[in-house]
């Protein structure tokens, strides 16, 4: 049985072998609407409007769940050194990439941004559970790490209530929980970045694991001939130039290895592989070149088209 549902801005599914999980399933879908409803940046109600609208003006109280979300951001922003950010709003709407279409900004506005996209200045209070951005005009983007958040609390979910197989599709944002009921893995496929959706590189296959893909093909335009994508370099504010067309990444939290890919594609695949691998996850490189880097582990589960 399955469920399909629009969520975080794309199409996202729920598998299951289980029977008479058909209420879980629809719990889920609410699961992740409120997810969305407290965390978009385009809903103005939710709290991330919030601490984004009080910039520069004073602390805004958080929840647990909230802290929580925005200390792991912060957490990747340290072992990235920035190349993950989630104060990046102002520079993603400027260029409003997959939004306002073929929009390149003027150099000097994207220079005046550039300075209020910092992650050090989110001051995340824990004994007094509040959230600052210290500079007037900082805004919060949680694009990069939501859906894994909303699929480790999807699988939460289902586990909690006795479901022993699923495979969660978010986005591309894949999570499972255990094989399927004939012992076999799930069998994921790595989407060929060049090619239509479902077309694949190779597959891998998925028991209780996360695997997360960020990429160019999805969002994008191209101005002569160069193609401008919707993962920001923080340093720069422009679309992040490290010769790729996507990151997969498999680890076990989906929050962590949504975070994860999106740093990885600002880092690149040199310093990308070592911070893969200092985390203990695997990680696939596909240059724009068309060629594949992926480490140890990787290589070792994928099985290539021929
Ligand atoms: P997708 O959401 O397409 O699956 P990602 O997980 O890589 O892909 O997230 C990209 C989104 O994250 C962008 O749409 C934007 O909202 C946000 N973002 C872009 N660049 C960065 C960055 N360097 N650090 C954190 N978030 C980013
Ligand atoms: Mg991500």
């Amino acid at each position: 049985m399955q469920i399909s549902f629009k969520a975080f801005g794309t199409y996202n599914q729920i598998i299951t072998e289980d029977e008479h999980c058909q209420a879980l399933l629809d719990e889920c879908r609410r699961i992740c609407e409120a997810i969305e409803e407290k965390f978009s940046t385009f809903r103005p109600a939710s709290i991330i409007s919030d601490i984004s609208a009080h910039a520069g003006v004073r602390p805004i109280a958080i929840d647990e769940e909230t802290f929580f979300m925005l200390k792991r951001a912060q957490d990747f922003s340290n072992l990235s050194k920035g190349a993950f950010d989630i104060t990046i709003r102002p520079a993603t709407a400027l260029w409003g990439i997959g939004k306002k279409g073929d929009f390149i900004p003027d150099g000097q506005e994207i220079g005046r941004l550039h300075e209020l996209v910092d992650y050090r200045d989110l001051i995340l209070d824990k004994k007094n559970g509040t959230a600052l951005l210290q500079k007037a005009g900082q805004q919060i983007d949680l694009g990069g790490i939501a859906k894994g958040y909303a699929a480790d609390k999807t699988r939460e979910y289902l586990m909690q209530n006795g479901c022993r197989t699923a495979l969660i599709n978010f986005g591309g944002n894949i999570a499972t929980i255990g094989g399927k009921r004939n012992g076999e893995f799930w069998q994921i496929g790595v989407q060929n970045p060049l090619a239509k959706r479902g077309e694949f590189i190779g597959t891998v296959g998925l028991s209780d694991q996360t695997m997360v893909t960020s990429g160019v093909n999805e969002r994008f335009f191209i101005h002569g001939g160069k193609r401008y994508h919707h993962i920001l370099d923080p340093r720069t504010c422009y679309p992040a130039d490290s010769s790729l067309l996507s990151v997969t990444v498999i680890g076990t939290r989906s929050i962590d290895m949504d975070a994860l890919s999106t740093a990885l594609f600002v880092l690149g695949p040199d310093e990308g592989a070592k911070l893969a691998n200092q985390m203990g996850c695997h990680a696939l490189f596909i240059l724009t070149t068309q060629q594949i880097f992926a480490t140890e582990g990787f290589t070792k589960i994928l099985k290539r088209k021929v």
